[in-house]
């Protein structure tokens, strides 16, 4: 066991290959808490992360702790901090290719592009001071490998935003996807759902806990996407629904103003507020690459300790749930994932036999069961039998809000 990233010469004119025993791949709530948590177990940890700008201005809210609510972006910063105090090694870069070599990882990481990582909102936001102290960079154009004995990939997703000029200003200030986080900013306010399908919908319909000005328009030519009994529905909540596309989200100094809908008319709806309901994709190249086991939707599936099928792969964060992504889960999520590939770097000798610690305690995500004869609280039933090995890959139920 070292706290020092070993070098290893590995073929020639290559050079030297990074050996660590672990690569954290993803530098939000997740990566950042798996990070200081293998580290303060004296794991050797490089954490990669391809977002070198803070970009949205979202302030958290329900975040115990902070009782004043924390700007997302003060929650990265105060995680580097951390995190460089246990000793995880930082670095921007972009894990582009990985690959499972013997019983290890080998990831190659690239320097970022100017103008960023295509296909990734592109800002015009600068760097951080403190990140570019805190961390290193592999230099644009090219690359370096490591190879680590266990990865967390905490990777998150993209795309709850469309693209206008001023979006950036807007995310976090008047433009939101995610009613949990942000339903409470928009008591009393004009708000304006943008989505066409059954979750835009629900989200139009849970807002009038919030507010009765409420509108919805579908942001695409083809209307709504749900039975008309729906649509009734939110006749019935006095919630007026436009099956347009959205020609122009008008906005200003991060206040959206108003919608103009590509209708005839070109139809505006004054507002202070939008949420846009749209599938996020979740980024999981480097999870597949590793031969990580997907859902239909993209996300990448694990059990309670946040292991994937992989053996020494682990996910966390908003990439392994298509819907529940709030900051203290992705936070505990990577903490999951420290604790269960510290247990997968012991040594044979530290490990318990099968069976039991550990491995016992995993179980697939979801409601908590226990095998038949589990202690009981007085006055209770005994708990159903469970099959944990049927069961294991098997998709949990899930929530389906926020
Ligand atoms: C506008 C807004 C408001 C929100 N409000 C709240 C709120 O009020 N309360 C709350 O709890 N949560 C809120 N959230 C959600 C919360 O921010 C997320 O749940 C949390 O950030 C998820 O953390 P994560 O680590 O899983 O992913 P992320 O924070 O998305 O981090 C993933 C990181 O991985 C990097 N990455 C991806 N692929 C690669 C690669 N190949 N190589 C290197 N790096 C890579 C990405 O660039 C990114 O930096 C909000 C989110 C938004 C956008």
């Amino acid at each position: 066991m070292t706290a020092e990233p070993q070098l290893e010469r590995t073929g020639g004119a290559a050079g030297f290959t990074r050996q660590v025993d672990c690569v954290v791949v993803g530098g939000g709530g997740a990566g950042l808490s798996a990070a200081v948590n293998l580290a303060r177990m004296r794991r050797s940890v490089l954490l990669v992360d391809e977002r070198d700008r803070l970009i949205w201005r979202h302030r958290i809210d329900n975040y115990i702790g902070f009782p004043d609510g924390i700007p997302a972006a003060e929650i990265r910063r105060l995680g580097w901090r951390h995190a460089a105090r246990f000793g995880v090694e930082l670095l921007l870069g972009h894990v582009a290719a990985a690959a499972p070599e013997g019983n290890r990882f080998r990831l190659r990481i690239e320097g970022l592009p100017e103008g960023g990582v295509p296909e990734r909102p592109a800002t015009t936001v600068p760097r951080d001071p403190e990140m570019a102290r805190l961390f290193g960079e592999v230099p644009p154009g090219s690359s370096i490998d490591v190879l680590a004995r266990s990865v967390v990939v905490a990777t998150g997703v993209v795309g709850h935003f469309p693209d206008f000029p001023g979006r950036d200003e807007c995310v976090g200030t008047s433009l939101f996807w995610c009613i949990h986080c942000d339903g409470y900013e928009s008591i009393d306010r004009t708000v304006g759902v943008v989505g066409f399908d059954e979750e835009a919908v629900q989200t139009a319909l849970d807002m009038l806990d919030f507010t009765d000005r409420v509108t919805i328009v579908a942001g695409r030519p083809e209307g709504f996407d749900v039975p008309a009994s729906r649509l009734a529905n939110l006749a019935a909540g006095g919630i007026a629904a436009y099956p347009f596309a959205v020609f122009d989200y008008q906005n200003s100094n991060g206040q959206v103003q108003a919608l103009l809908l590509d209708d005839p008319t070109r139809t505006r709806i004054a507002l202070d507020q939008v949420y846009t309901v749209r599938r996020s994709i979740p980024m999981n190249a480097v999870a597949g690459q590793l031969g990580a086991a997907l859902e239909a939707n993209g996300q990448i599936i694990v059990n309670t300790n946040q292991e994937t099928n992989v053996p020494g792969l682990y996910a966390a964060g908003d990439v392994t749930s298509p819907h529940d992504h709030q900051m203290s889960a992705a936070i505990h999520e990577g903490n999951q994932a420290a604790c269960a590939a510290n247990y997968y770097l012991y040594q044979p000798v530290q490990r318990e036999p099968e069976g039991e610690g550990w491995a016992r305690l995993s179980r697939p995500r979801g409601p908590a069961r226990e095998p038949a004869g589990a202690p009981t609280e007085p006055g209770h039933a005994a708990a159903p039998t469970f099959d944990r090995a049927a069961a294991l890959w098997q998709p949990a139920p899930r929530a389906s809000r926020p």
